[in-house]
């Protein structure tokens, strides 16, 4: 018998008859004698529809208001999956964030959990209960109810499996698993069957977008092994077969035969902003950056060029949707930094190999940039990490690069 956490995604949960689906998966796995605590999200197109509610309601919603409203999709869903096991004879119990002590901090709409209080759940299990918990969601010290963000059951569930201890947390979705990169860019894109928690993070944080990057975080933190696996195959198929599908987020030294680089991440919608001729002086950095982290807005590469005359460019990236409001951040400093220019280019993207095998192997930059020069792809900026390369290239070639390192790293490969 075996402890095991399922979170099923909104296009799992889509409909009455997939909720179906899903109760007979939840119950096969029960008949096998684990016990199950299941954590689904919203109905798909659920959040963003009661989001848009909320905004016919008030341009910027109040977020407390917002958390609120939003987080009812995913009360509907445990109930109706309540509902689907105990017609199935199951003996199930739903439970909202709160009622299971899910406590989160104060920052509606991007809270983070503190804190889960596993003995009902506990005693629940014990007495042969399904138990069904809401994702994305719990409440702060004074009973608020918060969110998580956009994809936070992801977090829930790999947090409820670290405070319950469970044996693996299962989550089930629309894909089969983490892929070498994009198959709607690379055709010949491979299911990973394994990854480690680390490159899964980098790929979460680089452009993946199977699960949300904070659960990631989790599952490392508390080591919870974590499955990434398919909710669109036959409820019914053997478990067996079942609990060895998908990707299994690992620990690298359960890992070892890993491969160099074990995926290529993107995200096309990045822009560049350059602080043209500042003087070279203690402190350009931070009253550059300073504003803009003031303003909530996350940068990513950072370069500052060597100084000439006294002089220097600071050059760093942004989201896109950030540029405009980066823009006049700068704009309204621009004299007391004492910066001839600024300007910017909302046409660039990043693209970034990601393998823990970077810590044994030299040559990897070198062969990533070759393989970008072969192809006459010109680099912008670079920026690494331990197990990460990253470049930010005219956006025009983003795919062309994306399938070059696909191919350069033999990723289609075994
Ligand atoms: N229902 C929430 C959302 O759509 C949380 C989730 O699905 O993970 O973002
Ligand atoms: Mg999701």
């Amino acid at each position: 018998m075996a402890l095991i956490v399922h979170k099923y995604g909104g296009t799992s949960m889509g409909s009455t008859e997939r909720i179906k689906n899903v109760a007979k998966r939840v119950a096969k796995w029960h008949d096998a004698g684990h016990q199950v605590v299941v954590v689904p999200s919203a109905m798909s197109g659920e959040t963003n529809r009661l989001i848009g509610l909320a905004k016919e309601m008030m341009e910027y919603p109040d977020p407390r208001e917002l958390d609120m409203i939003a987080s009812t999709g995913e009360q509907v869903s445990v109930g109706l999956l309540a509902l689907g096991l105990m017609s199935l004879g199951k003996k199930a119990v739903s439970y909202a964030g709160w009622q299971v002590g899910i406590k989160t901090d104060s920052a509606f709409t991007k809270a983070r959990i503190q804190s889960i209080d596993d003995s009902r759940i506990k005693a629940d299990l014990n007495e042969g209960k399904i138990v069904i918990i809401t994702g994305f969601q719990g409440v702060d010290e004074d009973d608020n109810i918060a969110t998580l963000g956009r994809g936070g059951s992801d977090t829930s569930a790999v947090a409820i499996a670290a405070a319950i201890k469970a044996d693996e947390c299962l989550i089930y979705t629309d894909v089969d698993g983490v892929y070498t990169t994009d198959p709607r860019v690379v055709s010949d894109a491979r299911r990973l069957k394994t990854i480690t928690f680390e490159e899964m993070l980098e790929l979460a944080s680089q452009g993946s977008k199977v699960l949300q990057s904070r659960s990631v975080e989790f599952a490392g933190n508390y080591r919870v092994p974590t499955r990434v696996l398919s909710s669109l195959t036959d409820p019914l198929m053997p478990l067996a077969e079942e609990a060895q599908s998908g990707t299994l987020i690992s620990f690298e030294e359960d890992n070892m035969e890993q491969a160099v680089i074990s995926g290529i991440a993107f995200l096309r919608d990045e822009a560049k902003i350059t602080v043209l001729g500042v003087p070279d002086k203690p402190g350009v950095a931070f009253h550059i950056l300073g504003p803009i982290a003031e303003a909530n807005i996350e940068v990513d590469m950072i370069i500052q060029n060597q100084s000439v005359a006294g002089k220097t460019d600071f050059t760093f990236t942004v989201s896109r949707n950030d540029y405009h409001k980066a823009m006049g951040v700068l704009e309204q400093i621009k004299g007391n930094i004492g910066a001839e220019e600024i300007i910017g280019d909302t046409k660039v993207s990043k693209v970034s190999v990601v393998g823990v095998g970077m810590r044994s192997h030299v040559g990897i930059a070198a062969k990533m940039f070759e393989t970008l020069a072969k192809e006459g792809i010109n680099i912008l900026m670079i920026s690494t990490s331990e197990i990460k390369i990253t470049v930010l290239i005219d956006e025009k070639y983003m795919e062309l690069a994306v399938r070059a390192l696909h191919k350069a790293f033999e990723l289609d490969k075994e």
